[in-house]
């Protein structure tokens, strides 16, 4: 498709076309930071530091991520957690019993669980031996009705991440919305996709908070996408979505970003000695490269070396009931410590 013929519009659902957005008391008088009385909310005047509605836009943390990330405010929508963007995603595009979505298995379970809430059909298109996407078969797969295709990349569970040949394909070739999930891009040496929403209209890159950043406990997501896609979600979003402490915490982290760099530095240090001492385990068939804070590994049999690690206290996640992963483990990267612990007890097993 030529691209600058792209018309979001086609894409929205008929309700949500015509939506305005709810406008809230925060919404109507934005404070210019002189003192005000607020009566406007029916809050309780007592200051307890949360007795006030947050921002509904979480202008001081979008204005943060847009000068990092080198995109504008407008092109930025925060949810509780990217799984909240995600369903917003499938609320504004996809119509119950109408249109589907393409999954590239094996991948995060969160698409196929929205898709099935959402009642919107999934169509699976599993990746290759190489865990990269098979894109003719998704352009295979792709009719009338697909509104979105999600690309996990840094994949999870696999760790990998998929090729920008493959990517670009997809984004040229397709119609629909293409969301690129980089949850884990900070420990990839890839770059963000996040630069290219300029370039495709149909590029949607969400990211978290939960990963890298430390903060999966504050619920943050992210999404980047053209001002027309962010605009369309605006419409749809509960409007105080995003709740004080989260932001007051999240937006503290993100302009600390030397502490992000260092832990994510010393997990990097740390996934590498640990797949290296994976790779040695007599038990240990293959571990997969990992862009990722995770490694995957296929053993010799998952379900009895997952059994013995637990009863030894170390949980981690067995994935052989997913496609192309039989007999796989996943592996977080812990602090030191822990990974120390894991060797040990992987090398009596
Ligand atoms: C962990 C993870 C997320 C994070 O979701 P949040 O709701 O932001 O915590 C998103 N996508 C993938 C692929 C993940 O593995």
């Amino acid at each position: 498709m030529n691209k600058t013929q792209f018309n979001i519009n086609q894409l929205v659902r008929q309700n949500v076309l015509g939506l305005k957005p709810y406008s809230s008391a925060r919404d109507e008088y934005v404070s210019d930071g002189s003192k005000m009385i607020f009566l406007d909310a029916n809050e309780n005047p007592f200051e307890n530091g949360v007795n006030r509605y947050p921002d509904p836009q979480q202008r001081n943390l979008k204005s943060v991520l847009a000068e990092q990330n080198g995109v504008a405010v407008q092109n930025i929508l925060l949810g509780n957690g990217s799984d909240e963007v995600l369903d917003l995603l499938f609320r504004a595009f996809c119509e119950p019993k109408m249109d589907n979505i393409i999954t590239l298995p094996p991948t995060y379970g969160m698409y196929k669980v929205l898709a099935n809430i959402n009642n919107i059909e999934e169509r699976e298109v599993l990746l290759t031996n190489t865990f990269q996407p098979n894109v003719s078969d998704i352009l295979d797969t792709v009719d009338r009705n697909t509104k979105l295709i999600f690309l996990c990349s840094p994949n999870n569970p696999t760790g990998n991440s998929f090729s920008e040949e493959n990517i670009t394909q997809i984004l040229n070739k397709f119609d629909g919305l293409v969301i690129i999930d980089e949850a884990y891009i900070d420990f990839s040496s890839k770059k963000s996709w996040i630069e290219k929403i300029k370039t495709y209209p149909n590029l949607i890159v969400t990211q978290t908070l939960s990963k890298a950043y430390g903060l999966a406990g504050i619920r943050l997501g992210v999404c980047y996408a053209s001002e027309e896609v962010i605009s369309i979600l605006n419409k749809i979003k509960p409007p105080y979505n995003v709740n004080e402490l989260t932001q007051k915490r999240a937006l503290k982290r993100v302009l600390d970003s030397d502490q992000v760099k260092i832990e994510v530095a010393k997990i990097l240090e740390e996934r590498k000695n640990l797949a290296r001492i994976l790779s040695q385990i007599n038990f240990v068939e293959k571990v997969y490269h990992s862009d990722a804070n995770f490694i995957l590994a296929k053993v010799d049999d998952a379900d009895k070396r997952y059994h013995q690690l637990l009863s030894m206290g170390i949980v981690i996640r067995n994935r052989s009931t997913q496609p192309l992963c039989e007999n796989t483990l996943r592996f977080t990267v812990g602090t030191p410590e822990e990974n120390e612990k894991l060797i040990k007890i992987l090398k009596q097993l």
